[in-house]
């Protein structure tokens, strides 16, 4: 055998594999069926700008290994993210405390807010069955109507009963003022865009890009004693069991000739009525400065519209609903019984990780495989 690995998919799962593999000496083929390494945390530059060409990226975790890990590859600088919602022209802060309950009711203290919450939350009895219940639950019917039910049904196509409860447990609620979206000891975003720190990662490590594995498998399985899959899992089985279900993004991407178009990295629009989600304006995330502290002219912004997933799209979150997650666990056992290849990553799982998770995974998964 030519490989001792085949990795298929040179996004964050397939190039941290990658990495530990080589530091091991061992031999490594990474192949991409895009034009570009990195998956969907690949950046690219304009005027200056590193752009997350598909979609936002902020590196944040409470893991040090992963963070020590990732910062061997790249600087990190100190961005924090404060996404602002835009609610018909209101303007709140994310995640919910104390600014969003202030604007929300007029109240001022802990107390007053975690009074007005526990009011609005009686409407749920029992555990949470679904998104919305959840979401009353932990911060009422209004803030749920306002800053939730438009975007998460814009983001996921579906009602917000009929969305599991994990996904809004994703966003901290707090009753300080503190905009810091995530609840994680370490965050930021790699001088040079992810690109660059992709690019490090798979220093020495042969690439092949633009070869789409799955139709010219035979010729590659002959090549590797063992290959790490991180395509979709159905895609992998010919979709044999049935089709799971995706959300994807599409960008609408501008440059602009002003050098401030919305004042902050995102701006969630969370009305129903307004067909994007967010807008994204890049250059914030490295706080508007070139890398020898210029302020930059120009920007540019991103415009999310999420749609249902079709064959030929992108797939960017699973749908991890009832149904799904059955279908899952079948191609998931299928997949158990091929001792050769090790699925994962955010589409050979099926699992909506973040980059701090997929990190640690790729890292676990090395760790039994090359220690
Ligand atoms: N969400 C929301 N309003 C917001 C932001 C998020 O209702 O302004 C909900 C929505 O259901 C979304 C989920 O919280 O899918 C998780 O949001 P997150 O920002 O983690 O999503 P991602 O950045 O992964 O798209």
């Amino acid at each position: 055998m030519q490989y001792d690995y085949l990795v298929v998919g040179s996004g964050l799962f397939g190039a941290v594999f990658a990495q530990q593999a080589r530091e091991r000496e061992k031999r490594v083929l990474v192949l991409d069926r895009r034009s570009h390494i990195g998956g969907n945390v690949y950046t690219e530059r304009v005027e200056g700008i590193n752009v997350h060409k598909y979609g936002a990226h902020i590196f944040h975790t409470n893991d040090k290994t992963v963070w020590e890990y990732v910062n061997r590859f790249a600087d990190f600088n100190r961005f924090t993210n404060s996404p602002v919602a835009n609610y018909k022209g209101e303007i709140y802060s994310l995640p919910f405390n104390m600014y969003t309950f202030n604007k929300m009711w007029g109240v001022t203290t802990p107390q007053e807010a975690a009074a007005k919450i526990a009011q609005q939350r009686q409407e749920i009895q029992g555990e949470p069955r679904n998104l919305e219940e959840q979401a009353i639950s932990l911060v009422g019917r209004d803030i749920f109507e306002k800053l939730i039910k438009g975007y998460t049904e814009k983001q996921w196509g579906r009602d917000c009963k009929d969305l599991p409860a994990f996904i809004i447990k994703r966003l901290p609620v707090r009753y300080t003022y503190d905009n810091n979206y995530f609840d994680a000891l370490y965050q930021g975003i790699p001088a040079g865009g992810y690109t660059k720190l992709i690019e490090k990662m798979l220093t020495g490590i042969e690439v092949r890009l633009g070869v789409d594995y799955l139709p010219k498998q035979d010729e590659y399985k002959s090549i590797a004693n063992k290959i790490i899959y991180t395509g979709p899992i159905d895609e992998f089985f010919g979709y044999s069991l049935g089709t799971l279900e995706y959300r994807s993004v599409r960008f609408e991407n501008e440059l602009l000739d002003i050098p401030n178009y919305q004042g902050n990295a995102a701006v969630n629009y969370t009305d129903r009525e307004t067909p994007w989600t967010r807008i994204i304006e890049h250059k914030w995330f490295e706080f508007g400065k070139d890398e020898q502290g210029k302020d930059l002219p120009k920007t540019v912004i991103s415009r999310e519209y999420s749609s249902e997933w079709q064959k030929g799209d992108e797939p960017y979150y699973p749908v991890n609903d009832a149904k799904n997650s059955e279908l899952y666990a079948k191609y998931k056992a299928e997949a158990e019984k091929i001792d050769n290849v090790i699925f994962g990553g955010r589409l050979g799982t099926y699992s909506y990780y973040d980059m701090d998770v997929t990190v640690a995974k790729a890292l676990a998964v090395a760790k039994a495989e090359l220690e």
